[in-house]
């Protein structure tokens, strides 16, 4: 195939031949990780396979969470406190937009919206969410490659109880306009049966030499990756050389509704309930210090238990764990 675009993103995809390293992201747990973990190694030699199941359209334009965080947060220009967004923001345009009566619940940048136009306008006209990635972390500098799980549509959708009935949300409805408040019934990815993981993807998690589960959300972050048909099958292929960082510390989260998700879908909200569904396809979890107390439990899931500091209070703390983490599989 030829490159679709002048620069090419031929070109882009093959400065990075052979990852060692791949990573399952999704947004701002994984962007503080892997902001650690191209600290301790060489950014090209990371793979990250981002979930886009959050993705949704606003205002006509094709907006991809999870990939703008991790690429924001590589490029060291994420907002710093709000886990979503560029930093020195400002919010004229979304605003401007109610005056017409457009929702304008989900926060839009003013310059965020610049990443938002473009990549619209390349899937357009004909590129794959691949490829406009690979030209929007290049326009970054950002090293690692960024692959979207899939280039096929796959949407959360997160039933919800609203006493006498239920609902079917979006993802972001559910999240951003109600806050995550609407107690939930069943999670499902929509499309995923029927889509194909993005070129590279099955390729890098079978050739890498190591596999690292970023301490994502596991519903609704690593869930939709591993619901993409062969992805858990090439993961478990390689169960001895895949290792997890909790994201539950001490029964909680530390940011975000995994808790509002895991307790009514039966899992324990704890780094035993996240040993246990990551079990089948990961070899170790790393788990924190406040939870050295559960290593047991977690070891009788079949996972191996390392213990270590994993609350990411600064990307030097981000590289210790990510050095940690590495070394668990050494
Ligand atoms: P989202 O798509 O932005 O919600 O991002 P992720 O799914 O990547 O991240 C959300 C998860 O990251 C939550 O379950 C958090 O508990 C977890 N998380 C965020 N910061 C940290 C941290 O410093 N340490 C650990 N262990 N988990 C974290
Ligand atoms: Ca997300």
């Amino acid at each position: 195939e030829a490159p679709r675009s002048p620069g090419g993103p031929r070109r882009v995809i093959a400065r990075y031949p052979h990852a060692m390293l791949v990573a399952l992201a999704g947004g701002v747990g994984a962007a503080r990780f892997l902001r650690g973990l191209v600290r301790v190694v060489p950014p090209a030699e990371v793979c990250v396979v981002v979930n886009t199941a959050d993705d949704e359209t606003f205002h006509g334009l094709t907006v991809c969470p999870d990939l703008d965080t991790v690429t924001y947060t590589l490029a060291g220009a994420e907002h710093p406190e709000q886990g979503w967004g560029l930093d020195g923001e400002s919010f004229r345009t979304i605003e401007a937009l109610g005056r017409y009566g457009a929702d304008t619940w989900f926060r839009l940048g003013d310059l965020d919206l610049a990443t938002h136009l473009f990549r619209t306008e390349r899937l357009r006209a004909g590129a794959t969410l691949t490829e406009v990635t690979a030209e929007i972390t290049a326009a970054w500098g950002v090293e690692p490659r960024l692959l979207p799980m899939s280039d096929d549509r796959v949407a959360t959708r997160i039933t919800v109880d609203r006493g006498d009935h239920h609902e079917v949300l979006r993802m972001q409805e559910w999240f951003v306009r109600e806050r995550s408040a609407p107690p939930v019934v069943a999670v499902e990815f929509d499309g995923a049966d029927r889509a194909r993981p993005a070129p590279g993807v099955l390729e890098a998690i079978d050739a890498a030499e190591t596999i690292l589960v970023c301490p994502s959300n596991p519903i609704i972050s690593i869930g939709p990756i591993l619901a993409v048909p062969g992805v858990r099958e090439a993961l478990e292929a390689r169960r001895d050389r895949v290792v997890a960082v909790s994201p539950i510390i001490a029964g909680a989260t530390v940011k975000g509704p995994a808790d509002r998700l895991m307790g009514p879908l039966g899992i324990d909200v704890s780094c035993v309930g996240v040993a246990r569904t990551y079990a089948p396809f990961c070899s170790t979890l790393v788990i924190d210090e406040r939870d050295a107390g559960r290593a047991a439990e977690v070891a009788a899931t079949g996972i191996r238990p390392v213990v270590a500091e994993t609350l990411m209070t600064d990307a030097r703390v981000a590289a210790a764990l990510a050095r940690h983490t590495l070394d668990a599989v050494a």
